[in-house]
């Protein structure tokens, strides 16, 4: 057998697999290999914290490519530091394999490591147990100086933003259960291998007076950002960014809800007042980011869609775990 087809030991992988990297910070006093990793700031450094389980059979497919999903578990994240204004700086894995398949993991590992690397991401603990195949990673970032974003702070009046494109990994995740037939890769690789939207996310504390990042699905995220500001919104269908593919997907099925309910687009979704409209496009040029106004926070409650100048109904919420069913909200519009 060659060495690398050698079935490696938990000490072996951590060794082997994720003890190497190229991102060293210089708060970083101690990273892999002891009880605990320890951070030692300067004064005034603020963290954010974040962490994000992706289950086999619920967040992906058992047999999803290995390198894919080193990425997404890193990804999804950095998302959430990234809707928060946050500079992500340390990681944390979690990692239980049913086997110790090193070229899995080696491939897990270039996954993950790939995009830690280009985010400035150092990796400085976690734990390696045999199970049932799950992924925790915990993400730290700084918000130095700065106050983070956070979704209480939308005001009547501010504009509704999105980032990206909305319904790409809802198309994605169609396509591969074999619910709708087409080949679409730029929507597999939404659902696959999601771009957290790090640089937009700096830019952010700009502008911003409330963000969330779109995991669950606009009207449920979009959602929170109204319940914890106290405040409604209203969205224009016509105005949320849609590929073609998933226009084509709409057209087909009739089935206009889905860009707005689907989950793991991974874009930002965020409010700011009119005044800052311009710092939001200069952002959106500096970065190269799409940024497209869908509606208007109001004063009240919950969040009202027009589609071809008519209100419509929801009727379905976005994704719920413990709850049996995609539709979750019976409650008329408000
Ligand atoms: P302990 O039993 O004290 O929690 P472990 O023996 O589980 O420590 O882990 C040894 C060291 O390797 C620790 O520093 C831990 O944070 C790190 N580690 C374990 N698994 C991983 C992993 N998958 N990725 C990165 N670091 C890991
Ligand atoms: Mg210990």
């Amino acid at each position: 057998m060659p060495d690398s087809m050698q079935r490696p030991g938990e000490f072996e992988i951590i060794r082997r697999f994720f003890s190497r990297q190229r991102v060293m910070h210089p708060e970083t006093e101690l990273g892999i290999g002891d009880d605990c990793a320890i951070l030692n700031f300067a004064a005034e450094t603020r963290l954010a914290l974040t962490t994000d389980t992706l289950v086999a059979g619920v967040h992906f497919f058992p047999d999803a490519d290995p390198m894919r999903l080193g990425h997404k578990a890193l990804a999804v994240n950095l998302s959430d530091l990234a809707a928060m204004g946050a500079r992500p700086r340390w990681a944390l894995l979690a990692l239980t394999l049913p086997e110790n398949d090193p070229e899995w993991i080696a491939a897990f590992a270039q996954g993950f490591f790939g995009l830690a690397e280009r985010h400035g991401v150092q990796l400085i603990g976690g734990d390696t147990t045999r199970g049932p195949l799950a992924i925790t990673v915990q993400a730290l970032g700084t918000a130095a100086g700065r106050s983070a974003v956070k979704r209480s702070g939308a005001q009547p009046g501010d504009a509704v933003y999105v980032t990206g494109g909305l319904g790409l990994a809802g198309l994605g995740l169609k396509i591969r259960q074999g619910a709708y037939d087409a080949s679409d890769e730029e929507a597999l690789d939404r659902l696959d291998v999601p771009e957290p939207r790090v640089g937009f996310g700096l830019r952010l504390p700009e502008f911003a007076s409330a963000c969330i990042d779109v995991s669950d699905g606009l009207a449920a995220d979009l959602g929170h950002i109204l319940e914890q500001s106290a405040v409604g919104a209203e969205v224009d269908w016509e105005n949320l960014p849609l590929s073609a593919g998933v226009c084509r997907y709409v057209a087909d099925s009739g089935d206009w809800e889905m860009p707005l309910v689907a989950g793991d687009d991974y874009e930002l979704c965020f409010t700011a007042p009119a005044m800052k409209a311009n710092a939001v496009t200069l952002a959106a040029e500096a970065t190269g980011t799409r940024v497209s106004r869908i509606g208007t926070i109001r004063a009240g409650s919950g969040l009202s869609v027009r589609r071809a100048g008519r209100p419509e109904r929801l009727w379905r919420s976005g994704y719920l775990h413990f709850v049996s069913r995609e539709t979750t909200d019976e409650s008329p519009p408000r």
